[in-house]
C-alpha cells in the first residue's frame, strides 16, 4: 500500500492506474500458471511471443496503425532514437529537416547533426517557443528527406494543434509525451517514436510505427540490436527485449480500451488541462507563455509572475500532497502533467490549492 492523498504531477515517469500496478504485481508472483513470474520467464517462450504478438496488435487496433507501417519496441529510451533514426533512415548524404518548437527537439536536432546534413526549416525559439510554426512557415525543399517534429513539447508546454501535413516529405515525430492521449491521422507520419514513461508506463521502451517504405536503408554501422528492419525480421528478438516493461505496455492498453479508447481519453484530457489553464487565465497572478491555441493538454505549464511565489507554491503543494509540480530544470516555471491516468481527483486538488493560493497570496 502507498501513502494516501498525494497526487503526482511528474512529466514521467508518470503517474499510473492503481489498478494497472495491482495487475502488474501479480504477474511476479506467477505468470499465465507458469509457477515463476513474468521476471523469471525466457523471452524465447510461446507465452512472451504470445505477449509481444498482442500487444503490438492493441497498439494497432488503439491507434488504428494502417497496414504499411510496422510497430516495433526499442530500447534506450526516446533520446537514444535521435541517433537511430539518422541511422536507420537518413542515408549519410542526405539532409533532414527539423522543426525546433522547445527543449526537446532541440535535443534531437543537436544529436541529429552528428549524423549528418540538418537544417532548421522552422524555429520558435526567438519567441521563447510560445507557439509551434504552421507548416505554411516552414521552409521544406525537396532537397529535405524527412522532417522531424516534436508535437509535444514535455517542457514547454507547447503543443501541435493537430497532425500537420507536410506532403510527400515523410514526417517523423517524437510523440513521448502525447502517445495515444488523442488519436492520430498515422498517414500523415513516415514514422512516430515514443518513450512509453508518460502515458504508458515504464522507462526504457519505445515504441514505434514506421512505413515499410522508409525501412531497409540502414547505414552499415548501425549497431544490429537498434536496426529497425532487422528487429522487424526477427520479430523483435534479436536480444532481449525489455519484457517487463512491454507487459505493462499491455496492461496500459487494455486500460486504455476499457476506459473508451483515445477519443475518449483525448476528450478528458482536453477537459483537466482547461480547468488548470483557465484558472491560470483568470487574472495576473499566474501566467502561461504559451499562446493559446498551442497549448498541451498533456503538460501545463504556466508561472507566478511574482517569480518570488514560485518556491512558497512548491512548498505549499507538496505540503498538501501535491507532487513533482516544478517546471524542467531548462524551462524554469511550474508545471502540471496531466497523462491519460491522471486522475480527476488530482486536478480537482490541484484546482482548488491554486485558487486558495493565490487568495491568501495575490
Ligand atoms: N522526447 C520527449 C518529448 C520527452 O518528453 C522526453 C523525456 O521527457 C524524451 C524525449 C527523452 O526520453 P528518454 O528519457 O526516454 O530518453
Amino acid at each position: 500500500s502507498r501513502k494516501e492523498g498525494v497526487y503526482n504531477f511528474a512529466a514521467g515517469p508518470a503517474a499510473l492506474p492503481p489498478e494497472v500496478l495491482a495487475r502488474a504485481q501479480a504477474s511476479l508472483a506467477d505468470w499465465q500458471g507458469l509457477g515463476y513470474s513474468l521476471l523469471e520467464a525466457p523471452f524465447t517462450s510461446d507465452e512472451f511471443k504470445a505477449l509481444l504478438d498482442t500487444t503490438r496488435l492493441q497498439v494497432r487496433a488503439a491507434l488504428a496503425v494502417p497496414d504499411r507501417y510496422q510497430v516495433v519496441f526499442l530500447q534506450g529510451g526516446a533520446s537514444a532514437q535521435f541517433s537511430l533514426v539518422p541511422l536507420n533512415l537518413l542515408p549519410p548524404t542526405a539532409m533532414a529537416g527539423y522543426v525546433e518548437t522547445g527543449h526537446w527537439s532541440a535535443r534531437a536536432l543537436e544529436e541529429g547533426r552528428r549524423y549528418g546534413r540538418s537544417h532548421v526549416v522552422a524555429s520558435t525559439r526567438g519567441s521563447g517557443f510560445d507557439r509551434v510554426p504552421a507548416v505554411s512557415e516552414w521552409a521544406l525543399n525537396e532537397s529535405i528527406h524527412y522532417c522531424h517534429i516534436t508535437p509535444n513539447e514535455t517542457a514547454n508546454g507547447v503543443q501541435f494543434p493537430g497532425d500537420p501535413d507536410c506532403g510527400d516529405i515523410p514526417l517523423i515525430a517524437d510523440m513521448t509525451s502525447e502517445f495515444l492521449s488523442r488519436p492520430v491521422d498515422i498517414e500523415r507520419y513516415g514514422m512516430i517514436y515514443a518513450g512509453t514513461q508518460k502515458n504508458l508506463g515504464p522507462t526504457g521502451l519505445v515504441i514505434a510505427i514506421i512505413r515499410e517504405d522508409l525501412l531497409g536503408q540502414a547505414r552499415p554501422e548501425t549497431p544490429t540490436v537498434f536496426n529497425y528492419q532487422l528487429l522487424i525480421d526477427r520479430q523483435n528478438r534479436i536480444n532481449t527485449p525489455l519484457m517487463f516493461a512491454i507487459y505493462l505496455v499491455h496492461l496500459m492498453l487494455d486500460w486504455i480500451e476499457e476506459q473508451g479508447g483515445v477519443e475518449t481519453l483525448h476528450s478528458h484530457n482536453i477537459a483537466q488541462s482547461q480547468t488548470i489553464y483557465r484558472i491560470i487565465d483568470e487574472d495576473d497572478f499566474f501566467y502561461c507563455p504559451v499562446i493559446p491555441e498551442h497549448r498541451s493538454i498533456m503538460n501545463v505549464c504556466f508561472g507566478t509572475r511574482d517569480e518570488n511565489q514560485q518556491q512558497r507554491f512548491l512548498g505549499e503543494a507538496d505540503a498538501m500532497g501535491l507532487a513533482n509540480l516544478a517546471g524542467h530544470s531548462h524551462a524554469g516555471g511550474l508545471r502540471a502533467s496531466l497523462y491519460n491516468a491522471q486522475p480527476d481527483a488530482a486536478v480537482a486538488a490541484l484546482a482548488s490549492f491554486m485558487t486558495h493560493f493565490r487568495q491568501r497570496h495575490g
